[in-house]
């Protein structure tokens, strides 16, 4: 097969995208990139596979007015340039939320739009904007096929215990249940973690998915059993700006008692809390990490007591604990929340070498640590791209 794949992965406001030649399985990206900051100051930055720049004057003469809709034809009028004889044979989504139906790729029609479009209310910050760049496609070249792979999906292995809240029966067969969400990230992981686990990759393997949003995920033969997010993307750990678990009272407390609005609530909740909420400083870790305010200092120390806790937390659902991965941008850079994080489960037998962390090793534990610790940059990207592949080849 000749031609190439495009994945997208739109943000609130940005747009991650790569160019995969459709006939070479595992081969890195041709083109790597991400249009950031849309509706502040959009920029636009492309790397090709010799790790060459490209800012073309077209795609950074952007304004704050620009939306989802109006860049992803620019970006793909200009891929197009750049790939000359290699034809765009399909698109590939990130879709955060899948629901109950959704559990494998699947190819876009109007129906599965219109079932996906229902799912909104769910992931607020994400799916709008998935959903935004698979209409932008469409209009730009209505004939190029397109799949949406979901971020629920990876997570469809769990015991049905894993996924219940503790309401009437009648709302969780309704689907009010724990979907979980990194999907793609954990399936990437979970692909690599036998080139550094061997046979110890099929045991008990926590993943740590640390960035803008935070989420973590038990493995047992790589399959997951237990997530952090639950029913949206707000659960679990703090996040950049989502709060992660919180005592349902306080949103009861917000409404009844400050008359907050239930929209006043999810712009509280989703954009206004985690580490921005609590530094008043920034959502940014390496941010925080510069700052000597004592709030900034106060938020990574809630982030990562809340992550250990969390952790060891998951240990039961795979009745053990064999190795834990970090990831993502605050996993794979931050050696100080990697530090402070293990510190608080030195009690599992869990121990880093120092050194190695401070270098961003790939193992950074200890050679007598019970429990292996490494740090494997995530590849969400690779994962549509092989699921394009397949769909593809049927
Ligand atoms: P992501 O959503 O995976 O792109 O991760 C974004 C988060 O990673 C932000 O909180 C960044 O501040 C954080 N991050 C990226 N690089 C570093 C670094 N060198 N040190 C600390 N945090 C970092």
């Amino acid at each position: 097969m000749t031609g190439d794949i495009l994945t997208l992965n739109c943000g609130s406001s940005s747009v991650k995208f790569a160019v995969f030649d459709a006939g070479a399985p595992d081969a890195p990206a041709q083109i790597t990139g991400k249009i950031a900051g849309i509706g502040r100051a959009p920029t636009f930055q492309a790397r090709d596979a010799n790790g060459q720049l490209h800012t073309p004057d077209p795609l950074n003469a952007l304004t704050p007015t620009h939306t989802h809709e109006d860049l992803i034809p620019r970006l793909l009028e200009w891929l197009v340039q750049q790939r000359g004889a290699h034809p765009l044979r399909m698109v590939g989504h990130r879709v955060v939320h899948g629901g109950k139906t959704y559990t494998e790729p699947t190819r876009i029609t109007p129906n599965v739009m219109a079932n996906l479009d229902a799912l909104c209310p769910l992931a607020p910050l994400h799916q709008p904007h998935n959903l935004a760049a698979i209409r932008a496609v469409a209009a730009w070249q209505p004939d190029i096929p397109q799949i949406a792979c979901f971020d629920t999906a990876f997570h469809q292995t769990q015991d049905r215990i894993q996924t219940l809240f503790a309401l009437p029966r009648a709302l969780g067969d309704e689907g009010i249940v724990r979907y979980g969400f990194h999907g793609l990230s954990y399936a990437y992981i979970a692909s690599i973690l036998p080139q550094h686990l061997g046979t110890r990759a099929e045991g008990r393997v926590i993943v740590a998915h640390l960035g803008n949003g935070d989420s973590m995920c038990a493995m047992q033969s790589r399959k997951s059993k237990a997530t952090t997010m639950g029913f949206t993307a707000l659960d679990g750990l703090v996040m950049g700006r989502r709060s992660g678990t919180l005592d349902p009272g306080v949103i009861l407390y917000l409404m009844q008692s400050k008359g907050m609005s239930a929209a006043d609530v999810e712009t509280l909740l989703y954009r206004k809390s985690g580490l921005l909420g609590v530094s008043g400083i920034s959502n940014n870790m390496h941010d925080l990490e510069l700052s000597h305010a004592p709030e900034a200092q106060e938020a990574i120390d809630l982030f990562v007591s809340r992550a250990a806790r969390t952790l060891a937390g998951l240990i039961p659902a795979i009745g053990g604990l064999d190795a834990v991965v970090f990831t993502a941008g605050i996993g794979e850079n931050s050696a100080p929340v990697r530090a402070a994080i293990c510190s608080q489960l030195n009690w599992l037998g869990l121990h880093l070498d120092p050194d190695a962390n401070a270098r961003g090793d790939v193992k950074i534990s200890a050679p007598n640590s019970a429990v292996d610790v490494l740090v494997l940059p995530t590849d969400e990207e690779a994962v549509i791209a092989n699921a394009c592949r397949a769909q593809l080849a049927i």
